[in-house]
C-alpha cells in the first residue's frame, strides 16, 4: 500500500512548501488504463497539487502516490514512436564519439524501460546494463538481449551494483529524475555509481519550457519534480556533482540534456553554454516567485478556451475523436472535463493501450485504422510535442473534410488540404474569416463543415 504521510517539506532543501504552482484539481494515474471490466469500479482520484519552494525554487508534487504504486506495472513503451527511437540513435552515436566509448566501456541507464536505447550501444559492442523498475517492461529488455536489471534506484542499488564491478563511464538516466520522489537519495546514487572519470547525462523536460509552452498537461502523479536549470544545477552541486555542459532539446516540448561529472575531477572544463543559459534563467525571473505565480492563472484560461472550442464544434454536430493516449492527455482531459460527451473515442498505435480506456475519461482506445473507418471531422492530438509525425501520417483526413486540432500551447484547427491554422471557437473563426476575407480557409468550407 502507499505511504499515507505526505511531506510538506520540499523534497530537495526541506523548507515548508507554502506556495501553489498550479492545482490541476483530483486526478486518476493518468498511466493506469482501464479494462472493460473495471468501467463499474471504484477508479482512485489523488491531488494533483503542484507547489513551488520559496528557497530553491524547485516546482514540486507532494508525495501524494507511492512510487511501487504508479512504475511496477507501468504501461508506457518507448519503443513505439518513431521520433523517440531517431532521437535515441543520434544520442548514441553523439556521446560514443565524444566520450570515446568503447567495447571496454561500462554504461548503465537508469529507467532504461524496454532497452530502447541500450541496443544502440549493443550493436556497437559497448557494454551495457539497465536499470528499470517495472518488471514486465525489464522482461522485455532482457528477452532483447539488453541485460536488465528491475530496481528502483537510489544509495541502495548504486552501492550494490558498485560493489559488483558495474560502475559507469557513462550514466544514462533519460526522463527519470521528476520521477523520483527521494530526489537527494536519487543523485546521490548517480555520484556513487559513477567512475572518477565517467560523465552522467540525463534528460528532462525544461520548467522554462513548460511555463513558456503552457504545458501544464505534462504535470502527473507520476512526475514530482519540475527543473529551471538552476535548481537542478544547486541539487547536483549539493552532491559533489557538477554540470559541464546543456542542451536545450525539443523533446518533451522542451527539455534540457546536461552533462554532468565529479566536481572534484576537472577534466571536463565547463562550456559556455552552462553560463549562458543560468543567466538567462535569471533573466527571466526564475528566482523570483512572480513568474511561477502567472502560470496558474494562463492554465484555467486555457481550459475554458478548450471547453469553449469544443462545445462550439459539437453544437455543429461535428464528430471529434482523440489520436493518442500518451499520460499527458489524460491530464488535459481529465482537468478540463472532456469525457465521451466531446470525444467518441482514440486511437493508439500501442497495441497495449488498445481496447483499454482512458482513466477517469473512459474513453476508449482503438487502433489508427478506426479513423478510416469511421472518418470523423475533427482530430484531437493529445500528444502535440509528436503534432508534426501525426499531422504527416494523418494528412489523408482531408480526403473526407477532416481537421486536426492542437490543444497547447493554445486551442488551434489544422487543415491539412490548406495548411491554415486557426484558433479560438468556429463562430469567432467565421467572423474573422468574413471580415478579413483573404483566409485561405474561406467561410464556405466552415459552411461545409457545417452541414455535415
Ligand atoms: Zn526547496
Amino acid at each position: 500500500m502507499f505511504n499515507t504521510i505526505i511531506s510538506t517539506r520540499c523534497r530537495f532543501c526541506g523548507k515548508p512548501l507554502q506556495h501553489t504552482f498550479v492545482n490541476l484539481g483530483m486526478q486518476p494515474l493518468c498511466e493506469s488504463f482501464l479494462g472493460p471490466e473495471q468501467l463499474d469500479q471504484m477508479e482512485p482520484f489523488y491531488p494533483l497539487h503542484v507547489y513551488v519552494c520559496d528557497n530553491c525554487f524547485l516546482v514540486q508534487l507532494k508525495e501524494y502516490v507511492a512510487p511501487d504504486e504508479i512504475f511496477s506495472e507501468y504501461a508506457y513503451f518507448s519503443s513505439y514512436s518513431t521520433t523517440w527511437l531517431n532521437h535515441a540513435y543520434k544520442y548514441t552515436c553523439k556521446v560514443i564519439d565524444r566520450f570515446g566509448l568503447n567495447k571496454n566501456s561500462q554504461i548503465v541507464e537508469i529507467a532504461s524501460n524496454d532497452g530502447y536505447l541500450l541496443q544502440y550501444f549493443t550493436k556497437r559492442g559497448i557494454p551495457v546494463l539497465g536499470v528499470e523498475p517495472a518488471a514486465n517492461i525489464a522482461e522485455i529488455a532482457n528477452n532483447k538481449g539488453i541485460p536488465t536489471v528491475v530496481k528502483f534506484f537510489g544509495v541502495k542499488t548504486a552501492t550494490e551494483l558498485a560493489a559488483e564491478n558495474k560502475q559507469a563511464d557513462l550514466l544514462i538516466g533519460n526522463n527519470v529524475l521528476a520521477q523520483v520522489p527521494d530526489l537527494n537519495g536519487f543523485v546521490e546514487g548517480m555520484q556513487i555509481l559513477l567512475k572518477p572519470q565517467g560523465v552522467i547525462t540525463m534528460e528532462f523536460p525544461h520548467l522554462m519550457k513548460l511555463i513558456d509552452g503552457n504545458q501544464f498537461d505534462t504535470i502527473y502523479h507520476e512526475h514530482f519534480s519540475y527543473f529551471s536549470y538552476i535548481t537542478v544545477e544547486k541539487i547536483f552541486a549539493a552532491h559533489g556533482l557538477t554540470i559541464f555542459d546543456v542542451e536545450e532539446l525539443p523533446t518533451h516540448g522542451g527539455s534540457l540534456r546536461i552533462y554532468a561529472r565529479h566536481t572534484k575531477n576537472t577534466f571536463e572544463p565547463i562550456t559556455h553554454h552552462v553560463k549562458k543559459l543560468r543567466s538567462q534563467e535569471k533573466k527571466n525571473g526564475f528566482t523570483n516567485l512572480n513568474i511561477y505565480f502567472q502560470f496558474a492563472k494562463r492554465v484555467k484560461e486555457t481550459k475554458r478556451k478548450l471547453v469553449n472550442y469544443l462545445i462550439s464544434l459539437k453544437k455543429e454536430n461535428a464528430t471529434i475523436v482523440g489520436y493518442g493516449a500518451p499520460g499527458k492527455g489524460n491530464t488535459l482531459l481529465n482537468y478540463c472535463g472532456i469525457g465521451t460527451d466531446f470525444l467518441d473515442y482514440t486511437v493508439d498505435r500501442n497495441p497495449h493501450k488498445q481496447g483499454k480506456f482512458l482513466p477517469g475519461t473512459h474513453i476508449p482506445i482503438y487502433p489508427p485504422e478506426k479513423i478510416d473507418e469511421t472518418k470523423p471531422d475533427y482530430l484531437l492530438i493529445l500528444p502535440w510535442n509528436i503534432k508534426e509525425e501525426i499531422i504527416n501520417q494523418m494528412s489523408h483526413i482531408s480526403n473526407w473534410g477532416g481537421r486536426l486540432i492542437v490543444p497547447i500551447p493554445e486551442v488551434e484547427c489544422y487543415d491539412p488540404k490548406s495548411g491554415f491554422t486557426l484558433a479560438g471557437p468556429l463562430e469567432t473563426i467565421a467572423d474573422e474569416a468574413v471580415i478579413a476575407n483573404s483566409s485561405p480557409l474561406s467561410t464556405s468550407i466552415i459552411e461545409q463543415q457545417r452541414r455535415k
